[in-house]
Parts: structure tokens; C-alpha cells; sequence
């Protein structure tokens, strides 16, 4: 034991690229995936208990389920310990960016420094994007989510916008068309922000064309993030319904923010710096 309780932070999960390259026999998809990670998240707490508890609190909480469906849940019980955990939801729930991954990764780092051991949970078996959510920061993920290749990268401006509709992952799948796209192109070694935002330009996100038949009003956020000055490129992150917007290194974006606000009062808006 080396504390009673422990806090870690859950930061949303962003696939610049969601390259769909394949369907095992399994059924479980082939994914090609740039993914870093946003400055905006959840927080989660662990602490020593006699019983499993989960508690959850925030702006993002409703609908959250708070018993063992929650991932937290999951990923404390594959740990094998008891712990009272809080989770401070701040991310919407089923919107591309991995919130109840990026928790599930969290609790496990959160409980490796709790009992001072290392968790030992296959943290594929908890789901495709919690293993690159055990690394939270710029990465590569192929294969169904098992292999994480961390990439050095400059950290991005960019702003993120839900629309505030839950979109179910495997709708989403459902709507594809092609499951054998081609996977991202070679990543330009060297060259900075430019040469990334460039070779980013000419990547894609597979589902968002199908995400937008089951959820059109995604179609309205990219449009007012692709009218946003300075804005560099505009895509959906995941299976949707978050998509963002990137601008160059140090594009102040907080006027940006607020102005999206106003005008569309129920969408959520966060400005954030990626890495
Ligand atoms: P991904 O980008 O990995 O597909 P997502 O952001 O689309 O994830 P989640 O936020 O993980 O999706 O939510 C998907 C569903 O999982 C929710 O509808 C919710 O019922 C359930 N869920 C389980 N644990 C959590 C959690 N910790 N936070 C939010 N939702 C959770």
C-alpha cells in the first residue's frame, strides 16, 4: 500500500485519422488510428475499500451508469481489488473520444499506484481504445487496438464539438460500406506542425461518412468548425459524434469558443491543446 486514495485525470482520446482496414473472423474491425490526447477530460478517484463502489459526479453525469456496465467497474474488478471510486465526468459519454476508455485506463493507473504493483490486466479486454489510453499521449494504434506506437508529435490547438447526441459505435459499423480501406500513408519524420497538419490533410476518418446517414447534424458541426478562421482541418473523431477543428500551433482559440457557444448554445465546446 502507498496511499489511501488516489487521483488521475481521464483526458479525451482523438483519432486525428480512423483508418478502417479490415474485419477479422472474429468480426473485430482492423483499425489504422493517429490518436492523441486533449488537456479536457474526466477525473477519477481510487481508494482503498472493503467493497466495490462507484460514484459518479459532474457536469457529465447523467446517464452514466454508476454499477458494474460502468468500464471503471470492469477495469478495477480485472485489477482484483476492491476500491471506492469516483468518477468526475467532464467528457459526453458515447462520443468518439474514448471517455469510457480513457476512465477504465485511468482507474488502472490510478490502482497500479494505490497497491504499488503493476495492474497485469490485458487492458485490450477491456475494450479496442483503452489499450492507447494506458499511454494517453500521441500514438499510433493498429491491429484491433493491441498495437500502440508512440510518436513524437508537437502539441496541436484545436477545438472539439459534440452535438449533444449519443452515437452507438456499432450503428456506425453497420452503416460502412468498405471494411478494406488503405491503411494511413508513411508519417513524415521530422517537419513539425506543418508537415503533420499536411500529411493529416491527406488522411481520413472511415466512419465518419456513415456516422453522418445515422446522425446528419454531424454534418452541421464540421461545417461550423470548417468556417472557423485559420481553421487547418476539420474531421469527426472515433464513431462520432465529436469532431474537431486544428489550427496552427498557438492560434489563440478561446474567442472561437465562446462565439460557437453562443451560437449553438447545446452543443458542447471545449478548446484544448493535443499531445
Ligand atoms: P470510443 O471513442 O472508445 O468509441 P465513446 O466516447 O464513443 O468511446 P463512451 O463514452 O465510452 O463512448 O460511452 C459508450 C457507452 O458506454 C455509454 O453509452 C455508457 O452507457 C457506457 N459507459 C460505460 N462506462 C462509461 C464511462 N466511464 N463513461 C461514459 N460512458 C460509459
Amino acid at each position: 500500500m502507498t496511499s489511501a486514495a488516489n487521483e488521475v485525470f481521464a483526458p479525451a482520446k482523438i483519432n486525428l485519422t480512423l483508418h478502417v482496414t479490415g474485419q477479422r473472423a472474429d468480426c473485430y474491425h482492423l483499425l489504422d488510428s493517429l490518436v492523441m490526447f486533449a488537456d479536457v477530460g474526466d477525473r477519477v478517484t481510487v481508494a482503498h475499500a472493503d467493497q466495490m463502489s462507484l460514484a459518479v459526479t459532474g457536469p457529465m453525469a447523467a446517464g452514466v451508469p454508476d454499477d458494474a456496465r460502468n468500464l471503471c467497474w470492469k477495469a478495477a474488478q480485472a485489477f482484483g481489488a476492491p476500491v471506492a471510486i469516483t468518477l468526475d465526468k467532464h467528457l459526453p459519454a458515447a462520443a468518439g473520444i474514448g471517455g469510457g476508455s480513457s476512465d477504465a485506463a485511468a482507474v488502472l493507473r490510478g490502482m497500479e499506484q494505490l497497491f504499488g504493483r503493476p495492474s497485469g490486466v490485458d487492458a485490450l479486454s477491456l475494450g479496442a481504445d483503452v489499450p492507447v489510453c494506458m499511454v494517453a499521449h500521441a500514438a499510433r494504434m493498429s491491429g484491433i487496438g493491441e498495437e500502440v506506437l508512440p510518436l513524437f508529435m508537437e502539441p496541436l490547438s484545436a477545438i472539439l464539438v459534440n452535438p449533444g447526441v449519443e452515437v452507438a459505435t456499432p450503428d456506425v459499423f453497420r452503416a460502412l460500406d468498405r471494411r478494406d480501406n488503405p491503411p494511413m500513408t508513411p508519417w513524415p519524420e521530422g517537419g513539425g506542425t506543418p508537415a503533420a497538419l499536411a500529411w493529416l490533410a491527406e488522411q481520413r476518418n472511415d466512419l465518419q461518412p456513415p456516422a453522418i446517414t445515422v446522425q446528419p447534424v454531424i454534418a452541421e458541426v464540421l461545417q461550423a468548425l470548417a468556417d472557423l478562421p485559420d481553421a487547418r482541418l476539420v474531421r469527426m473523431s472515433g464513431s462520432g459524434a465529436t469532431c474537431f477543428a486544428l489550427f496552427d500551433s498557438g492560434t489563440p482559440t478561446e474567442a472561437m469558443v465562446n462565439d460557437l457557444r453562443s451560437a449553438f448554445p447545446q452543443w458542447w465546446v471545449a478548446g484544448t491543446i493535443l499531445s
